[in-house]
Formats: structure tokens, sequence, C-alpha cells
């Protein structure tokens, strides 16, 4: 049988939430807002007005470059590329052509079997987003808030392989945006669009097969099926002996089916040329040292930490580290404790994490804070409170905004580690429960575990468990 190969190349859209627009002031950030509310003559293409270069732009490109080791162009230029469409009433897109703010950088991206893939970016560039378009009742209508909102596109090199590649390379990116601060990466929003570049050819042959592009991706699980549609149609066309026409393909996520939208014989001329109302983007050393000098340790390299210095398992690091707010959440409790990485470790992963999935909240919103959860562990450390209790109490700070200890104090939720108080309980337990009693001593052991849930019951969940185990036993044995 003949086997196939699959090559991908990917194209991001990345919309910085910058405050204002890429050349205006308007404000960049619509979502909320009725249409056609954050524009001016600028930003719907007036003949006449003149753009000015929004400096915040320029930096969280910078910022982004610096994220996928992009060399940086220290003078790039924006240019216009020519094109008609009823969302860009200018006729042309401000957008950046032969010398743009960054080139030939990488990401690595973990698969979930463990290999790591190093994915090259061909190059960044900003530009501007277009208008947002909608079919109503037959009418096309055209909301320009979103037109001249700020853009860094970023195009790969055709390093992925697999649907799934393709999806963990978005998934590595949208954490990388948002945790360097240049975007919310939110893809229901548009805010992280994606256009993928597919070719199927037959494995070790010397030439890639002909790309088609889909356009218009707009979430991982897209992704993943769009480009799993279209690497098993040009497979089929293969196999049939056809030809792959070079096609531009849309995703109708709807319908959850690709669409032919074009045959595309050549690339699009859209006769670019320099921006003649903007100057070229100046970006000095001092500027790049001074955006190195505050960016945060990336994802990669504070796992690679997590596991080197705090001895935690891969599994560990990885979901300390998925969002920068989690990580930092833990870093901050584990300077608090003083202690065992592994332990706080736990606490994260099985508390923290539970409530942040539950709540949709992220680690920063939490009403805990780490000094709380490092309070709750010191509890059970010193035995003050047994661990299902120190549980409860995680969700008893989030839901009322108050102290463990205060808690503790308040319920009397204080752990029963008083070895009088707890005989006493035990010898009644047995004594109140002689058939139970009987059928541990003829060798029934599991019968232990209930013995202990009357224990836990009569203690209103309070008693070291530890300690009523042992003295449950010799209960127990003594009875024999
Ligand atoms: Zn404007």
């Amino acid at each position: 049988m003949t086997e196939y190969l699959a090559t991908i190349g990917l194209e991001t859209h990345i919309q910085l939430n910058t405050k204002t627009k890429a050349f205006c002031s308007c404000k960049a950030d619509s979502w909320n807002e009725p249409p056609n509310t954050n524009i001016c003559p600028v930003c719907t293409g007036q003949p006449g007005a003149l753009p000015s270069t929004n400096a915040e732009m320029v930096r969280k490109a910078v910022r982004l470059c610096l994220a996928v080791h992009a060399e940086i162009h220290q003078e790039n230029f924006f240019d216009r590329k020519n094109y008609l469409y009823a969302d860009m009433p200018g006729g042309y897109q401000i957008s950046q052509n032969d010398r743009p703010i960054g080139t030939r950088g990488y990401l690595d991206v973990e698969i979930d079997d463990g290999r790591v893939v190093r994915v090259r970016i061909n190059n960044l560039h900003m530009e501007e987003d277009a208008g947002k378009t909608k079919n109503d009742c037959g009418i096309r209508l055209i909301d320009f808030n979103r037109s001249g909102v700020p853009l860094v596109e970023m195009v790969t090199e055709p390093d992925l392989h697999s649907p799934d590649e393709a999806a963990a390379y978005l998934m590595r990116l949208r954490q990388l945006i948002r945790w360097i601060g240049i975007s919310e990466g939110n893809m229901e929003k548009a805010q992280l669009r994606c256009d993928a570049n597919v070719s199927v050819a037959v494995k070790g042959s010397a030439f890639l097969g002909k790309k088609c592009e889909i356009k218009n991706i707009n979430s991982i699980e897209a992704v993943r099926k769009a480009i799993t549609f279209e690497i098993a149609r040009q497979t089929r066309e293969l196999e049939a002996g056809h030809e792959v026409e070079q096609w531009t393909i849309e995703w109708d996520n709807d319908a959850q089916e690709l669409r032919k939208m074009r045959s595309k014989e050549n690339a699009v001329d859209y006769r670019y040329f320099r921006e003649p109302n903007l100057m070229p983007v100046l970006i000095p050393d001092e500027m790049i040292a001074a955006i190195r000098a505050e960016m945060p340790e990336l994802p990669a390299e504070k796992k690679q930490r997590f596991i080197a210095v705090f001895r935690l398992p891969e599994y560990d690091a990885k979901l300390l580290t998925a969002d920068r707010e989690t990580a930092e959440f833990f870093e901050e409790a584990l300077r608090l404790y003083q202690g065992d990485p592994k332990l706080v470790s736990n606490w994260m992963m099985n508390d923290i994490l539970r409530l942040i999935r539950e709540t949709g909240l992220s680690a920063e919103e939490l009403k805990i804070r780490p000094a709380d959860l490092v309070d709750i562990i010191r509890l059970v450390d010193d035995r003050k409170v047994n661990i299902s209790t120190g549980k409860a109490l995680v969700d008893q700070v989030q839901s009322s905004g108050k102290s463990p200890v205060e808690l503790v104090r308040e319920q009397g939720l204080g752990m029963l580690s008083d070895a009088d108080s707890i005989l006493i309980i035990c010898k009644k337990i047995v004594s109140e429960n002689p058939d139970e009693a009987a059928a541990f001593h003829a060798g029934k052991v599991t019968i232990l575990g209930w013995f202990m849930g009357q224990v836990m019951r009569r203690t209103r969940g309070k008693a070291d468990p530890e300690l009523a185990a042992k003295i449950l036993k010799d209960v127990l044995g003594a009875g024999k």
C-alpha cells in the first residue's frame, strides 16, 4: 500500500490587546459595543485621512518576536496590500510585505506522544484587521468596529505533519500569547484565527504536493477536523490517480464541512507598495533591551525549572505551567510554605485546579489566595484538621472569602486528637454493634472501614484518622 505524508503550514492572526487601534485613536476592543460606534475617518478608509502608528502595537509585536526567538528588523515598513472588499472600504489593507517586523523564529511544540516538534516561523508581520460582514435577510451589513484593530500575522514553515501537531501548535501559541500578555487569544472572539496550508504527497517523495489553503478556522477542534478532512480528500484524489488542484477552501463550522471558495491558479497579485502616509518603524536597541528586561519567564523554561529545581514530575510541571496565573499561584504558595514542592503541587492539582475548572475563574481571580492554601496545608501538617476537612476548607475559603483559621474557629472544625475521647467513642460503637464486631473476629477485615465510617460520623468528621484507626483496631482486637 502506498503511504502518504501530509505537510501543513499555519498562518495565524493574533489580535493584539492594545487600548487603541493600529493607526488611529479609536478604541480597539468593541466586543460588547453596538456596530459602528468605534470608528473614525482613518479606520474606515476615508480619502485624505492620515494614519499614525500605535507604539503599543509595535512593543507587543516585539514581545512576540522575542518569545519566538525571531530576528527583529529594527527598521521595518508598512505596505499597502491592495484588494477590494466591502469590509475594506479604502480598497487596501495596511500590512507588511517585504520588510516585516520579524523573521526566522521558532516555537517548540510538545505533542501528546512526548515528541517535541520545532516549528520554524517564517515571518511575523503587523497589519490592521478588516471590518465584519454579516448577511441578514439578503442584505449585507457591515460593522467597521473591527477595522484597524492591530494584528500580528505569524506564518510558519511547513513543519507540521498531522492534525494533532497543528492543534498542539495552536494550543502552544495560545498559551504563549496569553502568557506574555499581548492578546487574550480567545478563538471564539476571533482574537486568534488560523488559516492552514495542507498538501499530501507520497511518503519519501522529493516534492510536496500541491497545497490547498483552508480559511476561517476558528477553534482548536475545527483545526483538527478541517485538516483531517482535507488530508483525507487529497489522499482520495491521489489514490484515484488525479492531481490535486490548488484550491482555497473554507471551513464551515455550522455544517462541519469544507467548501471550495476558488481555484488558486496563481498567487493573487496584491500590488504591494510602501504605505506613503506612514514613517518606517524604527526599533532602537534600548527599546528591545527594555522589552526583553520586562519579559516574564516563558512557559517552556518555567516548566523545565519546575522539573529541575523543584523535582516535580513532568506531568505536574506541565499542568502547573498551563497558564501564567496558575504557575505564579503555585510559586507564591511554595515560597510561603518553604517545604516539599510535591506536596504543594498535589494540593494545586487536586484542589486549586479543580476549583478553577468548576468556577471558570483564573487562579488570579480565585478568592482563595496562595497564603490561604498554605494556611490549610499547615493546619493539616500540624494535625489541627484532618485531610478531608482541609480539602473542604479550600471550597469554604473560596465561597466565604474568610481565612482558613477563622473558619476552623467558627465551625469548631479542629481535629479531635484526644486519645481518651476517641477510645470512649470506639468502645461505644463496638459494643452497640455486636454482629459487625463478630464478623470482624470471624476474619472479615474489610468491616474495619465500616467501623471507621461510624467513628467519623460520630465525631462529625473531625477524628484524627490515623489515631482513630489504631484505637479502633485495639478495641476490636481486645474483644477477640
Ligand atoms: Zn479609527
